[in-house]
C-alpha cells in the first residue's frame, strides 16, 4: 500500500479549534474584535459588553448575551467558545480544600488550589507558571523542569473555573466564598511578569471578576530586580519566601539567593511601592527540622526585618513522595513563633491544609514535561489526520 504524507490535510488538521474568550483581558477582547472587522470605538465598546456577560455574569454561551445584536452574537459563537480549561482532575480535601489540575494544552497541565478560611473568606492559590526554573529543595514544584510560562488568560480561567464550583455567576461581594487570589502555586510569578500583571488587571477589574488589588498577593523566592515593577504594575500585595536568616543557608535552600542576595533583597523589598502598616510584606518561613528552625535563627529573623512592616507565615514543611526534609516538631515552632511575637510580629503558624491530596504549600506538581522540537514534530506526524 503506497503512503503519502497529504499535506493539505495536515494542515486542515492543524487549523486551530475555536478559541475561548473566557478569561481574556479588555485589551485582548479589544483585539479581537478589531480582527472581526469592527472600527475601533465599535470593538472597544463591544469587548466592554463581552467583559461583563463572560467575567461578571460568567457566561458561557452567546445566545445569552441579550445587549449584543444578533448577528454579532451569531459571528461571535462561529469563531469563538466561551469555555474553560478542560479539568483533568479535581479533588476536595477532608478539610474542605479543594484542587484543580486544568488542562491548558495538550500536555500542559498547572494546579490550582481553594483554600477556606483564608484572607476574607478563602484564597485561591494560582500557578503562573507549568513546572519551575528554581529548584528550590524543599519544594515538590521545584522538581518539575519549567514546561511554559502561564498565559494570563490561562492564569484567569483558573480563577473562573473555582468561581464557577465555588460561588456561581454574578458573585455578590460580600457574600462569596472565593475573596482573595494568591499567586503561591507554580512556578515563579516575577518571571511572568508581564502575564501576571495583565491577569491581575483582569482579576481586579470592578465590572468583571472584581477580586480587588489589596487581596490579591504575588509571591516571589526573590527575584530582586522585579520587585519594584510588580509593584509599579499591579499594586498586589507582595510576599517573599525566605526561609533562611544567612546568605549560606539561602543560597542552599533558594539557589535563586547566588544571583540576588539578601541585600540586594531587603533592598527591593524596602522600596516596594506603597508598603506600610496597612499594606504590609508577608514573609513566608518554611519550618525544616535541624535546618533553619533554631531560636537563634527566629532572632536573626527578628533583625533581618527590622523596620520592614511585616508579618510573618510560619509555614509546616510539608512533605511530598522523595522530599530530603523533616517538618519541626511542633514544640519547636511554637517557640520560634514566640520569638517572633514578642518583637511584635504577627506570625501565624500556617496550619497545613489539604495534606492528603498534596495541595498544601509546595506539594504541586503535575506530570507535564516539556517536548522537544523533535519530539513536537513526532507527534504531529503520529497524530490521526482528522
Ligand atoms: N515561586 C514563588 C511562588 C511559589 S509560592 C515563591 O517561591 O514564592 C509557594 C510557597 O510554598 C513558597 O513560599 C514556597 O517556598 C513554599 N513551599 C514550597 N515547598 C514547600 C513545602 N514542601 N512545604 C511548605 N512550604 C513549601
Amino acid at each position: 500500500m503506497k503512503t503519502e504524507l497529504d499535506l493539505t490535510r495536515r494542515a486542515d488538521a492543524a487549523s486551530p479549534a475555536p478559541r475561548s474568550l473566557a478569561g481574556m483581558s479588555l485589551p485582548a477582547l479589544k483585539a479581537e474584535m478589531e480582527a472581526l472587522g469592527l472600527e475601533p470605538k465599535k470593538a472597544g465598546m463591544r469587548a466592554k459588553q463581552l467583559r461583563r456577560w463572560i467575567h461578571h455574569f460568567g457566561v458561557q454561551e452567546f445566545g445569552g448575551m441579550t445587549d449584543v445584536a444578533k448577528d454579532l452574537r451569531e459571528q461571535l459563537s462561529d469563531t469563538f467558545i466561551l469555555t474553560r480549561p478542560e479539568i483533568a482532575d479535581h479533588q476536595v480535601s477532608r478539610d474542605g480544600t479543594q484542587k484543580w489540575l486544568s488542562r491548558f494544552g495538550p500536555g500542559i497541565e498547572g494546579e490550582s488550589v481553594y483554600i477556606p478560611d483564608v484572607g476574607k473568606a478563602g484564597a485561591l492559590c494560582v500557578s503562573s507558571q507549568v513546572g519551575c526554573t528554581l529548584n528550590c529543595t524543599f519544594c515538590h514544584t521545584g522538581t518539575q523542569k519549567l514546561v511554559r510560562n502561564l498565559t494570563a488568560q490561562e492564569i484567569v480561567a483558573q480563577v473562573l473555573t473555582a468561581r464557577d464550583a465555588l460561588d456561581g455567576w454574578p458573585s455578590d461581594e460580600e457574600d462569596r466564598r472565593l475573596t482573595n487570589i494568591v499567586f503561591m502555586g507554580m512556578g515563579e510569578p516575577l518571571y511572568n511578569l508581564d502575564n501576571v500583571a495583565e491577569a491581575i488587571d483582569t482579576i481586579s477589574d470592578g465590572d468583571g471578576i472584581a477580586i480587588g488589588r489589596r487581596r490579591i498577593t504575588v509571591s516571589t523566592a526573590g527575584v530582586a530586580p522585579k520587585i519594584a515593577e510588580l509593584g509599579e504594575r499591579t499594586n498586589a500585595m507582595l510576599a517573599i519566601s525566605l526561609h533562611a536568616t544567612n546568605d549560606d543557608l539561602r543560597n542552599e535552600l533558594v539557589p535563586i539567593n547566588r544571583k540576588y542576595n539578601l541585600k540586594e533583597l531587603f533592598a527591593a523589598i524596602r522600596a516596594y511601592p506603597g508598603i506600610g502598616n496597612s499594606r504590609r510584606v508577608t514573609f513566608e518561613y518554611v519550618m525544616l527540622k535541624g535546618v533553619n528552625d533554631s531560636l537563634a535563627e527566629a532572632r536573626d529573623l527578628v533583625r533581618l526585618l527590622r523596620g520592614v512592616p511585616a508579618k510573618i507565615n510560619l509555614i509546616p514543611f510539608n512533605p511530598w513522595p522523595g522530599s530530603p526534609y523533616e517538618c519541626s516538631d511542633w514544640d519547636t515552632i511554637e517557640e520560634f513563633a514566640e520569638v517572633l511575637n514578642q518583637a511584635g510580629y504577627a506570625s501565624p503558624i500556617r496550619t497545613p491544609r489539604g495534606r492528603d491530596i498534596l495541595a498544601a504549600c509546595g506539594q504541586l506538581r503535575s506530570e507535564s514535561v516539556k517536548k522537544s522540537a523533535a519530539e513536537k514534530r513526532r507527534e504531529a506526524l503520529d497524530a490521526p489526520a482528522e
